[in-house]
């Protein structure tokens, strides 16, 4: 495929170097989580071989150099996302605390009874989920907009839906089930023209897509570490300096902080304010070697191969006949949701698994999306840069005999 170096990449991998079942593992389980290469690994051993040290507090030698490194690390990330200062970069469990950080904190200062917060039925459970229960909490009201059979979304539905209750859009830049890659740019420029503030959720799309906060103008952004060959237990939040000046902090306690007295607290600036404790130092460190790891590989190249793979996959899945894709938009990544036939999503799983393959099977957090398209569950294979044409083949074979067992 190409001309890119994939066998030499996946070098870097020493997970995908062994067999399961007697059969070479094939993982294609990325959209879960990815694999690390041997630098994010050793950068956190390094970390705890040399730096293991509580930050921020200490005066001295260690914690002076693990502070710079996790400071590094947040412009670092600013930098790869293109934000205006490093002071808009929070680092965080993943999307998930990600967004809640927003619901709690966007909700108190921003939402009445009355008001509307506008998702969409694509979304992962962690971007529905902290809407309904902040706008239970403040009498306001979350809305889905709808989606097209093929898995793109509904744009002139959402435009419609647009209207002076609508407080904030939260939307998924790539869905987890379908892989479709949503106009984000376009929704953010059409809520700005009503003054509307948009979250966008880039769990899934920053490993393929990366991510640019000056061309996107979204007002937050989040994602996961560990999707895009980091540790897990690490994420970011991106917010806009206005948006998280106005808001109050998440978490209360140390670092967040400037003074605490009996009978009064004052906050610290950003982005500490949103950052109380002892944060996840050796996740940051692995993240910023997941970084330069990506920034090395080029985020083109990754996606040009990882398109090929889209491609030779979906033609293949096609070619057998009585595979339904579940998400056909034309602008996807490296992902298929399929159904073989009536066969039910996990008995394939159980067999696909058995040929050492990784897929996953079931809702995927998105339980309204599989209710929308009235089916009880997909088989998920999502590809990563170092999977190859070969892996997708030994994916036929597996489905060939599932096929044979259940058919
Ligand atoms: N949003 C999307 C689109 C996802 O796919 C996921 C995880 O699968 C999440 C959010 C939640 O990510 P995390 O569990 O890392 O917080």
């Amino acid at each position: 495929m190409g001309t890119f170096p994939v066998n030499k990449i996946r070098e870097d991998f020493p997970i995908l170097h062994q067999k399961v079942y007697n059969r070479p593992l094939v993982y294609f389980d990325n959209a879960a989580s990815t694999q690390k290469p041997v630098q994010v690994i050793r950068a956190i051993s390094g970390y705890y071989e040399t730096d293991n040290c509580n930050i921020h507090r200490g005066v001295h030698f260690l914690s002076q150099r693990a502070t710079e490194a996790y400071e590094e690390t947040r412009k670092v990330v600013q930098r790869f996302i293109n934000a205006a200062s490093s002071s808009e970069i929070i680092f965080t469990k993943g999307t998930t605390e990600s967004i809640n950080l927003v619901a709690s904190s966007f909700g108190k200062q921003y939402i009445s009874p009355g008001d509307e917060v506008l998702i969409s039925i694509m979304e992962h459970h962690s971007n529905i989920v902290p809407w309904q229960q902040m706008c239970l909490d403040r009498g306001a009201k979350v809305k889905f907009i709808p989606i097209h059979e093929n898995g793109e979304l509904d744009m002139e539905a959402f435009r419609k839906m647009v209207n002076e209750k609508t407080k904030l859009v939260a939307i998924t830049h790539v869905s987890n089930v379908l892989g479709t890659i949503n106009p984000v740019k376009e929704i953010i420029a059409y809520a700005h023209t009503y003054g509307i503030p948009v979250l966008v959720d880039g769990a899934q799309s920053i490993p393929h897509l990366g991510a640019d906060m000056h061309d996107l103008d979204c007002d937050f952004y989040c994602f996961s570490g560990h999707k895009m060959y980091a540790p897990m237990g690490i994420g970011v939040l991106y917010g806009k300096e206005k948006f998280l000046e106005t808001l109050p902090p998440y978490q209360s306690g140390g670092e967040m902080i400037k003074e605490v007295h009996t009978d009064r607290t004052t906050f610290n600036e950003l982005p500490f304010k949103f950052e109380a404790g002892t944060p996840n130092v050796e996740g940051v460190y692995g993240l910023h070697a997941a970084i330069l790891y990506l920034q090395n590989l080029g985020l083109d190249n990754i996606r040009n191969y990882e398109n090929e793979i889209l491609k030779y996959a979906t033609d293949k899945l096609t070619a057998m006949g009585d595979i339904r894709i579940i998400g056909t938009a034309k602008e996807k990544t490296s992902l298929i949701s399929f159904l073989i036939g009536t066969i039910h999503p996990y008995d394939a799983g159980v067999i696909i698994d058995k040929m050492g393959i990784a897929v996953r099977t079931g809702h995927h957090c998105a339980m309204p999306l599989i209710e929308w398209y009235k089916i009880p569950a997909t088989v998920r294979a999502s590809f990563a840069f170092y999977n190859t044409v070969e892996e997708i083949d030994s994916l036929v074979e597996a489905i060939i005999r599932v096929k044979q067992m259940f058919g």
